[in-house]
């Protein structure tokens, strides 16, 4: 979830967009209608292009996914509104913008092969990743969330997704060093544990910080490790049992 001050109100009828080549008959399926339909994601998008998605990559997998499906149905006429959404549990599925500059910042510099998310919640971002980047290795703390998140996955026939709920670990250490790395809960401060888990040449993007969070970006090189800020943002917080 972002503060206010980054929500701009745009008009966004000008921009065109070719028809949507769906990638299968499953996404054709639920392209949904009405407030769900094809028209209303397009004009989200349309909405975030005008405010820095530029990514012609994350432009056509904002198109393609259904963000209705990854919330509630009672919610789901509100899945193109440009904000976060209740998923239950206390965490949100994050604002689309959000999604759209994370993604866009994980995939600046190469297409990664190997990602880890941090933070399943309700599986929209990981099913953007995965439409975009080789495999994905997602992990929730909280287990009903990421049951749930894989049913919708699943049903979209995503077959690069690996996902685990756990409590203790941060990450996903035994699979070995990621290419990207992209949290979507905050930490105080930066954890080792998720800088050794990034391969060199990597990039990660997440927030950190307390009451103030910066939206980080970070490049570890055989240098070291290269940082800047993206902005100030809210997300929920990253729960760490036994930092690792
Ligand atoms: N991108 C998700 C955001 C979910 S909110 C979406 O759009 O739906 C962030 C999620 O991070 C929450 O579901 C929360 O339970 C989870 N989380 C917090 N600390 C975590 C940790 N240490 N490991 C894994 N997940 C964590």
């Amino acid at each position: 979830m972002m503060l206010d001050k980054f929500i701009k109100p745009v008009i966004a009828d000008e921009i065109q967009f070719e028809p949507l080549v769906y990638p299968n008959d499953i996404f054709r399926k639920y392209q949904g209608i009405g407030l769900t339909s094809q028209r209303v994601r397009d004009r989200m998008v349309a909405r975030l292009m005008e405010q820095k998605l530029t990514d012609e990559r994350v432009i056509q997998a904002m198109r393609v996914i259904p963000r209705h499906l990854f919330v509630d149905e009672a919610l789901a006429s509100r899945a193109y509104e440009d904000t976060a959404l209740p998923i239950g549990y206390g965490q949100t599925i994050s604002q689309p913008w959000v999604v759209a500059m994370m993604t866009q910042a994980l995939l600046k510099q190469h297409k990664p092969k190997r990602v880890l998310e941090i933070g399943t919640g309700s599986g929209y971002q990981t099913a953007i990743l995965a439409q975009l980047v080789g495999q994905v290795w997602t992990v929730e703390r909280i287990c009903h969330l990421q049951k749930r998140a894989m049913e919708v996955l699943s049903r979209l026939a995503f077959s690069n997704v690996h996902h685990r709920c756990s409590t203790t670990i941060l990450g996903w250490p035994e699979e070995g060093k990621f290419d990207a790395i992209l949290s979507a809960a905050a930490p105080e401060s930066l954890p080792d544990s998720l800088i050794d888990q990034l391969a060199i040449g990597g990039r990660l993007v997440m927030p950190v910080g307390a009451d103030v969070q910066d939206l980080i970006v970070i490049d570890k090189t055989k240098r070291g490790i290269e940082q800047h800020s993206l902005g100030e943002v809210m997300f929920v917080p990253l729960i760490q049992r036994h930092p690792c």
